[in-house]
């Protein structure tokens, strides 16, 4: 800068004397030396705002009491906020100042008339001290008041993973724990969306994917998000894609209120459980927003624990399937249909609602594995089970009762719409065309109805037993067929005729 160095090399520094009488000023010109210029302020032509403003500060004023005292306390203020300008106090009068008042009224240090050179020249040397005692002490302030900041922040991290790992561990759900984790999230982050994705990558490296995402979308929202995620899973290393779920995280969630993956800060983060990555975390800020290196760190470790509750979460899920589901058909196994009938029985003796009960079971079945194959016969028994999970509702509950012999309950049908269903049931399996090894073949199903109606108070424990006679019955009658239970005319439902 050659214009300071100008000034320091060939222009005197700048002082101001602010109302001095003549003799002083001499005083002080001589004290200084010839390196400083004194610009007195006659007491009647004080400096006003416009001096204050001038480019060259003055490096020191030079007031006395007298004049000081008369300032209305915004003047003095105007003269506080000179930083660059060392204040120092000539006491004009007869009392004598505490050091405590001087720098309370801003002032660096305080000389007494008659000036000498030697009192001129300590007092300069002073107010120098004093100055960089005062920005020591600025300084520490401003770097206390940094640590401060620090720390706040560090403890709403704390709070933040404090929170998180109580929510996570708190659930054994993944939508559940999702949701906490966005809550938690939203304490540290403007959290927008959060989504998460799972993936299982079997011997063939072909992987079945689930997508959670935050809430319904619109359709180009939505797609946008899936194209995203998968781009991240295949880039994660979870190989071709062999099945894909989505599901809703917030089904509440209005559509409107969805951001595409364009619309915001996008963090992909995966979840690690060992060395294996089984899914990652997507997460959608305000636009522009910048994340410091602290809260990637809270938010990496965040991530970890998110990522330790949904592998809990899914072992669980898979756990209980397991527990709760026939392996072939992935129906609800007999336990699970044991258990939810005497579950139905109670509320129906509570509610007495409708109930009924269809009884199903494949004829002529032991042929289908004689000819076709044992695995053929597997093959036959998926696919009932998959007819049966797309004709009921999920209120409704089809088991596999055992071997080829399935049953489905039904909670608030009648005997009338118990029989429709389970001729829905019997034309579907009838109308399905099996192929195998080189095969084609059909099979048929027999079909017992038990139902018991609303407001009736007959016992309704022996539902099984009837549905079981009326399949016997079907059996008997020539199979392919529905029969209710109690009604004399079997043929009446018969669908052969
Ligand atoms: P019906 O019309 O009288 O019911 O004759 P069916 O041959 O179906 O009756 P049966 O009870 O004599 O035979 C049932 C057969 O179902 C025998 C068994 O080998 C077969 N089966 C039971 N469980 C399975 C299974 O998990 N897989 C296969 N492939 N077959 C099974
Ligand atoms: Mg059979
Ligand atoms: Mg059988």
């Amino acid at each position: 800068m050659p214009r300071q160095s100008m000034k320091r090399g060939r222009r005197p520094e700048l002082m101001w004397g602010v109302g001095l009488a003549e003799p002083v000023v001499r005083q002080i010109e001589e004290g200084v030396g010839p390196g400083f210029h004194i610009r007195n302020f006659p007491e009647d032509a004080l400096p006003l705002t416009r001096e204050f403003e001038q480019e060259e500060k003055p490096s020191a004023a030079w007031i006395p009491w007298s004049v000081w005292a008369a300032f209305p306390e915004a003047r003095k203020q105007e003269y506080r906020n000179q930083d660059e300008t060392h204040r120092i106090l000539i006491q004009d009068g007869e009392t004598e100042f505490e050091m405590e008042k001087v720098l309370a009224e801003g002032f660096l240090t305080v000389v007494d008339l008659p000036l000498t050179r030697p009192k001129i020249q300590d007092v300069m040397f002073r107010a120098k001290e004093v100055k960089s005692l005062y920005s020591d002490i600025y300084r520490m302030t401003e770097e206390i008041m940094l640590e401060r900041e620090l720390l706040a922040r560090k403890t709403d991290q704390l709070l933040f993973l404090n929170k998180l790992l109580a929510s996570a561990t708190e659930s054994l759900d993944a939508v559940t724990i999702l949701a906490n984790a966005k809550s938690s999230l939203g304490l540290i982050l403007p959290v927008k969306m959060l989504h998460a994705a799972f993936w299982n990558t079997g011997s063939d490296n072909a992987a079945d994917v689930e997508i959670l995402l935050n809430g319904k979308m619109s359709p180009p929202v939505e797609s946008a998000w899936v194209e995203q995620i998968m781009t991240s899973a295949s880039s994660m290393g979870a190989g071709a894609v062999n099945g894909l779920q989505i599901s809703y995280t917030d089904p509440a969630r209005r559509p409107e209120y969805s951001l595409a993956p364009d619309q915001g800060k996008l963090v992909i983060m995966p979840l690690v459980a060992g060395h294996q990555t089984f899914g990652c975390l997507a997460l959608l800020c305000e636009p522009g927003y910048r994340l410091g290196r602290d809260q990637v760190e809270t938010l990496r470790s965040a991530v970890n624990h998110v990522g330790l509750a949904l592998r809990n979460a899914l072992a669980f899920k898979e756990v209980k399937l397991r527990a709760d589901r026939d392996g072939l058909t992935r129906l609800y196994n007999r336990r699970s249909f044991d258990e939810r009938l005497i579950y139905e029985i109670k509320r129906r003796a509570r509610y007495h609602h409708d109930l009924s009960l269809l009884m199903v079971d494949l004829d002529h079945f032991k042929s289908v594995n004689d000819t076709y194959g044992h695995k053929a016969g597997d093959l036959v028994l998926r696919k009932v089970g998959e007819i049966l999970t797309t004709v009921f509702r999920t209120t409704d509950l089809a088991a596999r009762y055992g071997g080829e012999e399935f049953v489905v309950l039904l909670p608030h049908t009648n005997e009338e719409a118990a029989w429709k269903l389970a001729e829905r049931v019997r034309t579907a399996v009838e109308n399905c065309a099996f192929h195998f090894d080189g095969q084609d073949f059909t099979v048929t199903a027999s079909i017992g109805v038990a139902s018991v109606a609303g407001g009736s108070l007959s016992p309704d424990d022996d539902l099984v037993l009837k549905a079981d006679k009326a399949l016997y019955q079907a059996k008997n009658n020539g199979r392919n067929m529905v029969v209710v239970s109690g009604q004399k005319d079997a043929a009446a439902h018969n669908a052969m005729q």
